[in-house]
Order: C-alpha cells, then sequence, then structure tokens
C-alpha cells in the first residue's frame, strides 16, 4: 500500500519537482498540502484529486495528527522556517522530509532530531542526488578507488539571482550561495572522498551587486582538507552559473559537468563517457524514504547528515569571516555517515 505524503510550502520546487515526482512514485503519492494560500489549495486539490480533509493552512497542521491518511510530511519552506515546521510535523506524529539546507543553525538541527526521536518518527533530508545514478557513480570511483587514491577535487554550484527573493533575505535563508548551493560542493565532497574533513579554509567574494546582496554572501569560496591530504577546492556564487564536479585521482580522473541538475547530467572518465537512464531524482528519494518507513529502516540521508553538513558550512563561514583563517572541525560523531 502507498503512503500518502503531505508537501509543505506550494512554491517552485513543490510545484515543478516533487509534485509531479509524487505521481511517478511506487511506494507513495501526493496525499494532501499544507499552504497559506487557499488559492493555492484549492488548485492543488484540483490538479492531483486531493480529499478537502486533506488540505491544510498553515496554523491547522497540527490537525493532521487524527488523519492517517498522511504518513510523511515533506518540509519545502524557506530554510529559517524548516525547524519549527519538521517539529511540529513531528509532534503530530508524521514521519519527515526536510529540504536542504537542514536549517539555519546548528542547534536547531539538533532540536529537530531529538523532536523525531522523542515522537518515535523517521526524519530524513531532501538530498537528491544519493538516488541520482551518475553521483552515485562518483560515489563508487571515489570511494573504492576504482582510478586509485582520490587526490584533488574541484567542486562549483552557482546560479545568478538577478532580483528580490527570500533566498537573498539572511533572516530566512541562514546564508547566500553557499546554504542554497555549497550544500552540493560539500556534500559531493565528502560522498567521493567518503571521509569528513578536519579543517577548512573559506574567503567571501568581493560584492558587486552590494544593493542586491544586503544580508548574505554573494559568493565565496573555499577549501576542505582531509585527514588522508585529499583536498576539495570549492565555489558558490549568485553572480555566475555553475555546476560541475572534477575529481583527479592517482590514475585517472572522473567528472560531472552538469553535476546537481534534476537532470540532463552528463559524467566524463579518463577512460570514456558515463552512460545511465534519465530518472527523476526526486521519484526515487521519495520512494526510498517510503520504503524506509515501511520497514521501520533509517534513511541513508537522514537529519543527522543534515545536521553534519551545516556545521561544515557554519565552519565556512567563520573562517570566511575570519579573512581566510585556517578552521578545524571535530565531526568524528559522525564518523559512519558518509
Ligand atoms: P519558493 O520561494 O519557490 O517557495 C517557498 C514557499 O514557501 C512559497 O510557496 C511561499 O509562499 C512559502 N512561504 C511560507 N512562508 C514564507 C515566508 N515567511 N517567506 C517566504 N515564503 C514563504 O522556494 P523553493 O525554491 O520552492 O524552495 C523551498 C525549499 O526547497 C528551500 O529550502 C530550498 O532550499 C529547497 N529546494 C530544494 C531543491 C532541491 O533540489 N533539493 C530545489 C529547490 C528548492
Amino acid at each position: 500500500q502507498k503512503l500518502g505524503v503531505a508537501l509543505v510550502g506550494l512554491g517552485r520546487y513543490s510545484e515543478g519537482q516533487l509534485g509531479p515526482a509524487l505521481t511517478e512514485t511506487q511506494h507513495c503519492y501526493l496525499a494532501g498540502v499544507v499552504s497559506g494560500s487557499e488559492e493555492k489549495r484549492r488548485q492543488w486539490q484540483a490538479r492531483y484529486d486531493l480529499p478537502g480533509s486533506n488540505l491544510y493552512h498553515y496554523d491547522t497542521l497540527e490537525a493532521m495528527a487524527g488523519n492517517p491518511a498522511i504518513d510523511i510530511v515533506y518540509v519545502v519552506l524557506p530554510n529559517a522556517l524548516h525547524a519549527e515546521y519538521v517539529i511540529r510535523a513531528a509532534k503530530a506524529g508524521k514521519h519527515v522530509i526536510c529540504e536542504k539546507p537542514m536549517a539555519t543553525s546548528v542547534e536547531e538541527c539538533r532540536q529537530m532530531i531529538h523532536a523525531c526521536r522523542e515522537a518515535g518518527v523517521l526524519l530524513s533530508m531532501g538530498y537528491r542526488l544519493h538516488f541520482d545514478p551518475f553521483n552515485k557513480e562518483m560515489m563508487r570511483l571515489g570511494q573504492d578507488e576504482i582510478f586509485g587514491k582520490v587526490k584533488r577535487i574541484v567542486a562549483d554550484d552557482s546560479m545568478t539571482i538577478e532580483k528580490e527573493e527570500w533566498r537573498l533575505d539572511g533572516a530566512l535563508a541562514g546564508g547566500g550561495p553557499l546554504m542554497n548551493n555549497g550544500v552540493y560542493c560539500v556534500q559531493a565532497a565528502l560522498f567521493v572522498t567518503g571521509e569528513l574533513p578536519v579543517a577548512i579554509r573559506a574567503e567571501f567574494s568581493p560584492k558587486t551587486r552590494p544593493d542586491l546582496f544586503r544580508t548574505v554572501e554573494e559568493g565565496i569560496q573555499w577549501e576542505m582538507e582531509f585527514a588522508s591530504g585529499k583536498k576539495a577546492i570549492c565555489e558558490s556564487s549568485y553572480s555566475k552559473d555553475g555546476n560541475l564536479l572534477r575529481v583527479t585521482a592517482e590514475r585517472g580522473w572522473f567528472e560531472l559537468d552538469p553535476a546537481y541538475e534534476y537532470k540532463g547530467l552528463k559524467g566524463r572518465t579518463s577512460q570514456g563517457p558515463m552512460e545511465f537512464p534519465a530518472i527523476r531524482q526526486q521519484a526515487a528519494q521519495l520512494d526510498d524514504f517510503a520504503s524506509c518507513v515501511k520497514r521501520s529502516g533509517a534513511s541513508r540521508v537522514p537529519g543527522e547528515m543534515g545536521m553534519r553538513d551545516v556545521e561544515i558550512m557554519m565552519a565556512i563561514y567563520e573562517s570566511a569571516r575570519k579573512g581566510g583563517e585556517r578552521v578545524t572541525l571535530h565531526l568524528e560523531a559522525y564518523q559512519d555517515m558518509i
């Protein structure tokens, strides 16, 4: 039997990706929505044939506790609202998926994990790339040392933003391109090396549009250092477009360009092109979590992984604020999570 998913926040990602993905999933389907707009609730009801009893306003989310049609709540709101809604969904007894980045502070992540544990529900991140065949191949090539030991990683995830939106409001976004895009570079560096970073050095890019980038950085570059000597050189900006992951190893290289998009990924290695069928990443991710819920097994992208990445991003900001000073990380608690 398929599990019911309710999307909280009906913005671009829900509309363009998650709603459509939930029509392709085997283990779950779109059962309900939570939105502040009555018009949007009605549009979604008509489009996905949702019963009126499964439409909620943000203020009435708690009423889901008595609705057995909703098993999983998927929080797709601006970053600073993730913590509140994950905690409220957990208290209503629902399993939760949280979009990236998990939250705007490590403390919030801790509270989210605690609330889910207390409620006895599972918490997963919306980390779709762990279910993408090209990115899974990068994990295999790196972690299994198919081209020998990895030496160096270059990752760039950037996208141009031209006009005001919540992503440019530090209070709602928790930061700029690092929080929105850079999280993919952080993830990639860890899943290719299979290691946790021990130190960070970072620098903000100069602001070319101070009118637009008032409360978040316009761009940031950082280096992640691993105990084995591997290095990842990463970049994220709102003033250019970039989307790549290049890995140099002892006996060859492998790369994705584009690397982090929903589709159209292209991969090559020093031995030739990567060939994989196109899939809808979000459908694979949702189905994996629904299967975890059915068998009461932890997600492979759990809340703890989201917290780990927020901890790394906070260290990147700390280093950039200190003008590139080396900031050390102590991530031993996350040792078995890659
Ligand atoms: P969006 O701006 O298109 O939608 C945000 C939604 O939140 C809107 O429906 C808006 O009405 C609602 N909202 C509720 N309270 C709000 C408030 N106080 N201020 C602003 N909006 C408010 O954003 P989006 O692109 O759908 O992103 C939502 C979340 O999904 C973010 O956390 C983002 O990082 C994540 N996301 C993930 C991916 C991915 O590939 N995994 C892609 C896009 C977005």
